[in-house]
């Protein structure tokens, strides 16, 4: 049983104004809902403090993935709900309804949970037609939790579901009939910042610096075009981030955009700031001066997500790149670890090919043309004549051909030459419009003097 209140059967005696009740309810709900709608969500706290480590959420699996926690952390609680019901019945004279708990198991279905409820199965139909709304019902999870308020004879009255961060389900029995209505969360937008130098690997300096898994993935997105995560982190890399928390009610609820951002790779600095195109309402990061960070290719076409955290340690050795005889890049990594295509184009080659093994070659336009070697195996669905998008998954690592051990062996040619996909210049993507330049200083400007400040205390206190 999930029967959390254990007082949930308080008797009603007397129901003289269950409609005036529930109007009143649902009034309360609907004007929530138009208020939270047009709450300005861009508030920003300049001076915010990162979050201790202690308080995010750790980098293992068994824990909920971030957007659980956000899901979970979102849910107005029994206590809440029951104390938002109280104050109407208080209005009503009415002796307080109660809502339950229930949480849904694995392998729970809808009729099973109404069964627990006690409700009569006929009013799971009736509920499923209340409205194109209910039908967020057909997509909960386990964990999920569902407050269902009924009367004595076991009528449904109400029921409330978390959708997501965002948004959350209400159905209400108004004048004897169930409607269903999603209403939108407030959310509060906040500055925060974080910097950190890595020792061993990007993940534990991220880590230390107490950020998200998610937000140093997305870090590493932006200047992933630049920096070659598998190969390039150097001990004493450094990076500071200048990102936006979502909170709800005061609490956190999951991190939001990385604004702006610098990375130091072996000395190197990089600088990325979010702009959103006022035409297109796109968001992109771009260069200080207004260049795209986007290139037409990859640093790496291995999934860097996909490689241990541990990867600045264990990681072939660059000095094996100094063979004259090899023209091209090998990314040790686990068997079975995705290949992405490093740039748009179409699959020319896709098949065994000597010492290479298990290749594939793509072209990327006239001038461009990519391969990669010693799959395991290929992406299924792809054959010669494919187009493949960027960062698309074509194959898996392996060892097939001459290898010695796992790994990719990555080839980059420009008309037809070998370059070293490690320092070829890569063609870029478009800068901001000429028409939007001045809006792109104005809106960047601010956070790039933050930056700027933070990165000169972080040398400072380095020092
Ligand atoms: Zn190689």
């Amino acid at each position: 049983m999930a029967f959390i209140n254990k007082d949930f059967r308080f008797q009603e005696k007397q129901d003289k104004h269950p409609r005036l009740r529930w109007l009143l309810f649902a009034a309360g709900c609907a004007v929530l809902g138009v208020v939270i709608a047009n709450t300005n969500t861009e508030s920003s706290r300049s001076d915010a403090e990162i979050l201790v480590a202690d308080e995010l959420p750790a980098f293992t699996e068994n824990k909920p993935s971030p957007e659980t926690a956000a899901r979970l952390s979102f849910q107005l609680t029994l206590p809440e709900l029951q104390a938002q019901q109280k104050i109407i019945d208080d209005i009503n004279h009415e002796p307080p309804k109660q809502w339950r708990e229930f949480k849904v198991k694995s392998g729970d279905t809808l009729a099973a949970l109404f069964k627990r409820a006690g409700i009569k199965p006929q009013q799971l139909d009736e509920m499923m037609k209340s409205g194109k709304a209910a039908k967020q019902l057909t997509r909960i999870y386990p964990k999920d939790i569902l407050r269902i308020l009924t009367d004595d004879d076991k009528n449904l009255l109400g029921l409330r579901y978390e959708i997501d961060h965002a948004s959350y389900l209400m159905i209400e029995r108004k004048n004897g009939v169930l409607e269903a209505n999603t209403f939108k969360h407030e959310i509060e937008t906040r500055t925060a910042h974080a910097s950190g130098t890595i020792d061993s690997s990007l993940f534990l300096a991220g880590k230390e610096a107490g950020i998200s898994q998610n937000l140093i993935m997305e870090l590493a997105g932006i200047f992933g075009w630049d920096i070659d995560f598998v190969l390039d982190i150097r001990k004493g890399d450094s990076f500071t981030v200048v990102y936006e928390e979502l909170y709800h009610n005061g609490e956190k609820i999951k991190d939001g955009n990385i604004l702006t951002a610098e990375f130091v790779n072996q000395g190197n600095t990089y600088q990325a700031v979010r702009y959103t195109n006022p035409e297109t309402n796109r968001s992109e990061y771009f260069t200080p001066d207004g260049k795209s960070m986007r290139k037409a290719f990859l640093r790496s076409p291995v999934n860097f997500t996909r490689i241990s955290s541990g990867f600045t340690t264990r990681r072939y050795h660059p000095i094996l790149h100094k063979f004259r005889s090899h023209k091209g890049t090998d990314y040790a990594a686990k068997r079975g670890t995705p290949i992405v295509a490093s740039g748009d184009g179409k699959i020319v080659h896709r098949g065994r090919k000597g010492g290479y093994g298990r290749t594939i070659i793509i072209q990327h336009g006239t001038k461009y043309s990519t391969l990669y070697a010693h799959l395991n195996s290929y992406k299924r669905g792809l054959r010669v004549g494919s187009k493949v998008k960027q960062g698309q998954t074509i194959g898996f690592l392996g060892s097939s051909g001459l290898a010695s051990g796992p790994h990719l062996h990555y080839e980059f040619r420009v008309n037809g030459v070998h370059r070293n996909p490690l320092t070829v210049k890569l063609p870029t993507s478009k800068p901001v419009p000429k028409r939007y330049r001045a809006d792109f200083e104005l809106m960047t400007t601010p956070l790039l003097a933050q930056l700027n400040l933070l990165t000169r205390t972080q040398v400072a206190l380095n020092n």
